[in-house]
């Protein structure tokens, strides 16, 4: 049985968001590898307590791991869904990107490890769609510039490698600062422990091009804003050779200008005419899958009468239900009135207005209270 997320960082289930930072934070400091290098249990405390503040900080993540606990949430997700190519990582396993933005205020940003040095560095690609691509899910075409492996040297960085003199093969250097020793990553050979002696021409020996490229994006049906996909190796290529980093896909979900949204819910507002509404007949309610509906409403429709239309909502991202579309019909009271119409209204107030029980109620509440 594994700790909760709010076990992880020892806070209550409803705790703010101010809390849940200021927890993570301490935290984050305490397990920091920086500060407990080759320490392996630090390190996984470190990842866990990360993954736990990636959900936790999001609104949208932190409703659905309440809602399914952390078991389903945890395998339910990124395991099933694959985290290769086109994956949907919904965990939230860029560790790395939070790293650099929590503490590069500590180390000055100066600091980074050796294989992070190495990775390629992770991008980011913000990507809208409308409402009813998000309905039906697709393959979208998006562009990013990246690092990619220099072809003319296949990313070794050229011929005939030896090991860098400066640190010996290392990476790294010691550097005497006063009392300390610092550790710094070898500038010359950027932490690979050997440079190329004849670099090739194109890459000027790093390994690696700046190219713009196209990719196809498979976005799931059901996605909302604030979703992110993370592809994984389309990132930046490391330097001579080494992985890539990732690429994550921010999405985002234009406004519709029929429907809102709320989660898989789907909420429309649909005009009714006067006579329609007091005689009773069909309307046609509009649906996202363009299809639209007809609904009979009965005589004496009032105006703010809602229904709600099951499995016409969104697809659900996780599952394969869909939600449901409420539908709010607003009654409409006619305006510019032709002398004919003028004429049968003035005709049926004279009639009398038929069953009004709320006007009927308000007036003798007027009544009673002028005292009348
Ligand atoms: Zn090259
Ligand atoms: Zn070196």
């Amino acid at each position: 049985m594994s700790q909760t997320y709010y076990d992880l960082l020892g806070v209550s289930q409803t705790a703010s968001f101010d809390e849940i930072k200021r927890a993570f934070r301490q935290k984050a400091k305490a397990c920091h590898p920086d500060y407990h290098p080759n320490d392996k249990e630090a390190e996984r405390q470190f990842k866990a307590i990360n993954e736990a503040y990636e959900v936790l900080k999001d609104e949208q993540k932190r409703a659905a791991y309440d809602q399914y606990g952390h078991e389903a949430f945890v395998n339910g997700m990124g395991a099933g869904a694959g985290r290769g190519f086109g994956g949907f990582d919904f965990s939230g396993s860029g560790f790395e990107s939070i790293f650099e933005e929590m503490f590069n205020g500590f180390s000055g940003g100066a600091r980074r490890t050796r294989t992070a040095q190495r990775r390629g560095a992770d991008k980011r690609v913000d990507l809208t769609v409308t409402l009813e691509e998000a309905y039906r899910g697709l393959k979208k075409k998006v562009s990013v510039e990246t690092y990619v492996p220099c072809e003319a040297c296949q990313a070794k960085g050229g011929k005939n490698t030896e090991t860098c003199a400066t640190c010996g093969g290392q990476g790294h250097i010691r550097q005497r600062q006063g009392f300390f020793v610092m550790e710094t990553e070898c500038p010359v050979c950027h932490g690979m422990g050997k440079t190329v002696k004849d670099p090739c021409g194109s890459c000027q020996g790093t390994g690696r091009v700046y190219k713009k490229r196209t990719l196809e994006v498979n976005i799931p049906a059901g996605v909302d804003t604030g979703v992110r996909m993370r592809l994984s190796g389309e990132g930046d290529a490391g330097l001579n050779g080494s992985a890539p980093g990732d690429l994550y896909v921010f999405l985002s979900v234009k406004e519709h200008e029929l429907f809102k949204r709320e989660g898989e819910f789907l909420f429309c507002e649909v005009p009714v005419p006067m006579t329609t509404a007091a005689l009773g007949g069909e309307v046609l309610v509009p649906t996202i899958d363009g299809q639209g509906e007809k609904v009979t409403v009965k005589a004496g429709l009032q105006s703010g009468t809602q229904i709600r239309l099951k499995g016409k909502g969104m697809p659900q991202l996780k599952g394969n239900g869909f939600g449901d579309l409420f539908v709010e019909f607003k009654v409409e009271t006619p305006t510019h009135l032709t002398a004919r119409q003028k004429e049968l209204l003035t005709e049926f107030a004279t009639a009398g207005q038929g069953n009004q029980s709320a006007c009927d109620a308000f007036v003798d509440k007027i009544k009673k209270f002028f005292g009348s």
